[in-house]
């Protein structure tokens, strides 16, 4: 039945067709293409001989302004793409026609639980269900030829700051999704539903809570022993699981990479040491029973920021002339891991960008070897690399053409210093950082933060090629059969690259900076290239030297090109940065430094250090008198909430809010009498 089935198909595809090769459909199943999240596609129809005729067939606004991560779906001639606040779109693959649009309708206060945007990277598909995670914390079935909700569940505590920005995954009858938060201080879960009744089948906990009480999972008993004092359960400990995960269905085991510590500080969050486990490490679950098989930490005792919820890649590779199934991860810590996904050795750990908070990491061990240079317990350091990493969560691509990782690296760095009087504030970020103290250290040095395009070769630990890029923050990688790499770029261009050499073979100018991870598939013969195109996302408070943010408005959209296709690309409103009339300050300079600091604590991680924006979000330096004169409103009374302006109400008070204005008045004149360049 099935063979008849298959030869109808292919008669009537070849028929269309006319003449030349078979060519059947082909679509974008899963997030990252294969359940080993290679984003390798075997499409070849676009190749290195005849990218250089890509043109635009299609594009399709998104009508945000803020960041745009995701990875769509295509399966059966329909896209299925997410947009900022968790709101999926489907649209035809062949035209971008809008099919239907969901809308979860997350609250807009909760961006205030945002660290890093109210971003989403994509859904899972299962039979005619699609799985959305959302901002706040829900996961949702929808049908998917009806764009109608099937079932929704509660996956994480509401009252508790937790985020949902990655894509579910489905394994083995069930739909995986974890969630972020660690910055505030929430405790890591990741969660197994049944795909068609949302009922759950298990849950694992990344860190371990209350040590007074039992504990709620029974491999919780090798991590307790790795805590130490400082009472991390009631802030929460992190170790949240917001982006990756890969699955080998052989093995029958998910791996799933975990965050960072909450608070970052490990001498405020376990003073009395140990690695704190399961934090910054990748963990490998049965996929069934949500046991744990093996774990490996990447960073024992994280202390930076230094997330392991980086892209995880599967591929099996001749290692030292033996086939070995590995694991491939460059969590953002600075070095590049190759493990055996059987059962979690390490095979290979080497700096991939500048690292200054270890030497190396012990092959014996296992282990990452730390610096002096790296504590800063008594003393701020400047350490490399910085909260953002030396990657962050855009994909790799792993080539099976050319056997190299496709790897977008960025050098980073920041001061830390140890908040020796942290005192938990459930409203805020919980870092343990003294930010003043490092921020009047800090040198704000352009010149540091730069970004790569490395082509890893794991014969010899090294580059085969290499780009480096004026502005950091790229976009993620594909990789194609055809012999071309893509990747899009913070200054705007979206390029293909020679896989063996890194040669440029062709680049088209978006208008707006691109950070999400390119895709592909083929209908009727035709294979397209797809990208999301919106900057934003992690970081997005500073400046970004080198990015097209600065000179055009960040407008989302996606862009798909076909050969031969010639229409023309949308452009995003140039930015024109006017600073209004000021009045005059009246405030007094008490008033302004209690200004200065209770932004730092509650409006300069959207905002920006000392009012200067990363442009996602207004500078503030450019308030208009009218904005000053609903100051208050804004502030307290969440006027412009539907606009993603949260309120602070419950945290901040009328004297606070004009001492805020005050500040940003001080340091609007300062703008005004000493101009700097965009
Ligand atoms: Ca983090």
């Amino acid at each position: 039945m099935k063979y008849w089935l298959f030869l109808w198909v292919v008669t009537l595809l070849a028929c269309s067709d006319g003449s030349g090769p078979l060519r059947l459909d082909v679509g974008w199943p899963t997030h990252g293409l294969d359940a080993g999240e290679t984003r390798y596609s075997e499409l070849d129809d676009i190749n290195a001989d005849n990218v250089s005729q890509l043109g635009l067939a299609w594009s399709y606004e998104l009508n945000t302004n803020r960041g745009v991560e995701t990875t769509p779906l295509v399966v059966a001639g329909v896209m299925y793409a997410t947009a900022p606040w968790s709101v999926v779109h489907a649209l035809d693959a062949k035209s971008g026609k809008l099919l239907w649009q969901f809308d979860p309708k997350v609250p807009k206060q909760w961006g205030r639980w945002a660290c890093c945007d109210v971003v989403n990277r994509g859904v899972a598909m299962s039979g005619d269900n699609l799985f959305l995670g959302t901002l706040d914390g829900r996961l949702i079935a929808i049908e998917r030829h009806t764009g109608k909700q099937v079932w929704v569940v509660q996956t994480t505590p509401r009252d508790k700051p937790y985020t949902i920005t990655g894509a579910p995954r489905v394994v083995g009858g069930l739909v995986v999704i974890g969630n972020g938060g660690a910055e505030y201080g929430v405790r890591g879960f990741v969660t197994a539903y049944h795909v068609d009744s949302g009922e759950q089948a298990w849950r694992f906990y990344t860190v371990p809570g209350n040590p007074e009480l039992a504990l709620d999972h029974p491999d919780l008993d090798i991590a307790l022993p790795t805590w130490s004092g400082g009472g991390w359960w009631e802030i929460g400990g992190g170790g949240t699981a917001w982006d990756a995960m890969a699955y080998d269905a052989d093995l029958g085991l998910i791996y799933i990479g975990v965050g960072n510590g909450s608070p970052w500080s490990r001498y405020v969050r376990s003073p009395g040491g140990g690695d704190n486990l399961f934090l910054a490490s990748i963990i490998a679950l049965n996929a069934q029973t949500g046991r744990l098989v093996w774990h490996y930490q990447t960073t024992p005792g994280d202390n930076w920021d230094y997330t392991a919820t980086q892209h995880l890649v599967l591929a099996d590779m001749v290692v030292n002339g033996e086939l070995r199934k590995v694991l491939m991860q460059a969590p953002k810590n600075g070095f590049l891991y190759m493990l055996d996904r059987a059962n979690g050795e390490l095979i290979s750990a080497n700096a991939y960008v500048n690292v200054t908070w270890a030497s190396h990491v012990d092959i014996e061990t296992g282990r990452p070897v730390e610096t002096i240079a790296g504590n800063y317990a008594h003393k701020p350091k400047k350490i490399t690399p910085g909260p953002q990493g030396g990657h962050n969560w855009q994909p790799m691509s792993f080539s099976r053409r050319t056997g190299l990782l496709y790897l977008p690296a960025h050098d980073t760095g920041m001061w830390y210093s140890n908040e020796e009087n942290f005192s938990h504030n459930p409203r805020s970020w919980n870092l343990a950082q003294d930010s003043a103290a490092s921020r009047q250290l800090a040198v704000d040095d352009p010149a540091e933060f730069r970004g790569h395009l490395l082509a890893w070769d794991f014969q010899t630990h090294k580059p085969r090629w290499q780009k480096r890029f004026k502005g950091h923050w790229n976009g993620g990688l594909l990789s194609t059969a055809g012999g071309v790499l893509f990747q899009g770029t913070a200054d705007g261009y979206f390029t293909a690259y020679r896989d063996t050499d890194g040669e440029l073979l062709w680049q088209v100018q978006s208008t707006t900076g691109i950070f999400a991870p390119p895709m592909t598939y083929r209908i009727d013969g035709e294979q397209y290239i797809a990208v999301a195109a919106g900057f934003g996302g992690g970081g997005m408070a500073g400046k970004r030297p080198g990015a097209i943010i600065n000179e055009y408005h960040n407008e989302g959209r996606i862009i798909v090109f076909k050969l031969g296709a010639d229409r023309e690309m949308p452009t995003s409103r140039p930015r024109q940065m006017i600073q209004p009339m000021l009045a005059a300050q009246t405030a007094t300079s008490d008033v302004v430094a209690h200004g200065k600091k209770t932004y730092g604590v509650y409006c300069g991680v959207c905002h920006g250090s000392g009012a200067k924006s990363g442009l996602l979000f207004p500078d503030l330096r450019y308030l208009t008198q009218e904005k000053y004169r609903i100051f208050n409103q804004i502030v307290l009374d969440g006027v412009f909430v539907s606009l993603g302006m949260p309120s602070f109400d419950d945290v901040l008070d009328v004297a606070d809010a004009n001492a805020i204005k005050a500040f940003i008045l001080d340091r609007a004149i300062e703008l005004r009498d000493n101009p700097e360049p965009f």
